[in-house]
């Protein structure tokens, strides 16, 4: 059975685990390894099991420690070309990923690794790339969308073949507006390159989901601009208005930002 764990999740540090029986994958690590490395352990998961990371971009909250966990475990790490080059100019992260790990990926073309069928697809944001991923285990399709300015025409196939999915519910518009941040920030969140805010997801999810959709966690909280109720019950009421009920049609669920959510099993009958 797939098993899907949030090792944390916003602007503190993103890092996703899944695995099969007998096979697991990293999406981004920007949280420290020694914590994850206690938290896999609570989990009764080891950080040896890990054979793939893959990279959504190349910000600081998802790659952090990306270069020492590959060079200490001897793990390949997937991104896109750009990617890769961006984390290899990041000053944040002193550790690089040696070329012998170095592995990329081409948005829209699926590749096998390990036990994962991986699709990447282009998500808009101001990194060098980001890509969203669909990921297939097991009979499951897995997706993931974080740090998407937008939902593109694109994007949505994506969200319509998810049986489980990870979707980015940043901020509240108005949180934004009225809060603390510098002009500029707030107008970089606010961008069509910035962060998905609490109705935006909600709409891409009433638009684009299918009957196969289980399960979705809403992910990428911000601190200041966003409260984890806020997001579910913008995200709920937005749902409703479709006639999709949270609860009932799929279950909705807020990931925290800086403790493991999870273990989730997820299979389909
Ligand atoms: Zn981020
Ligand atoms: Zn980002």
């Amino acid at each position: 059975m797939l098993k899907f764990i949030s090792f944390g999740s916003g602007s503190s540090g993103n890092c996703y685990y899944l695995a099969t029986a007998n096979d697991a994958l990293l999406i981004d690590i920007g949280v420290g390894l020694r914590g994850l490395k206690k938290n896999c352990k609570d989990y009764g998961c080891s950080l040896s099991d890990v054979h793939h990371v893959l990279i959504t971009h190349d910000h600081a909250d998802h790659i952090k420690s990306v270069g020492s966990f590959s060079h200490d475990y001897g793990v390949p790490v997937y991104a896109t070309q750009e990617v890769h080059q961006g984390i290899n100019r990041n000053y944040c992260i002193t550790k690089k990923i040696a070329p012998e790990f170095t592995r990329l990926i081409e948005k829209g073309k699926t590749i096998q690794i390990g036990e994962f069928r991986v699709t990447p697809f282009e998500v808009p944001h101001d990194s060098s790339d980001n890509v969203g991923y669909m990921i297939e285990a097991e009979g499951v399709t897995f997706c993931i969308i974080t740090d998407a300015g937008r939902v593109t025409d694109g994007m949505k196939p994506y969200i319509s073949r998810a049986n489980y999915l990870v979707l980015e519910a940043n901020h509240d518009v108005e949180m934004v507006q009225n809060g603390p941040y510098p002009q500029f920030l707030k107008e970089r969140i606010l961008s069509q390159t910035g962060h998905l805010n609490n109705r935006e997801s909600g709409e891409a999810l009433a638009e684009n989901m299918t009957e196969q959709l289980r399960h979705v966690w809403l992910c990428h909280l911000s601190e200041e601009n966003n409260h984890p109720e806020l997001a579910r019950k913008t995200v709920e009421s937005v749902l409703r208005s479709y006639g999709i009920i949270a609860g009932k049609d799929i279950q909705l669920e807020v990931l925290k930002r800086t403790t493991p959510t999870g273990p989730y099993e997820l299979a389909i009958e």
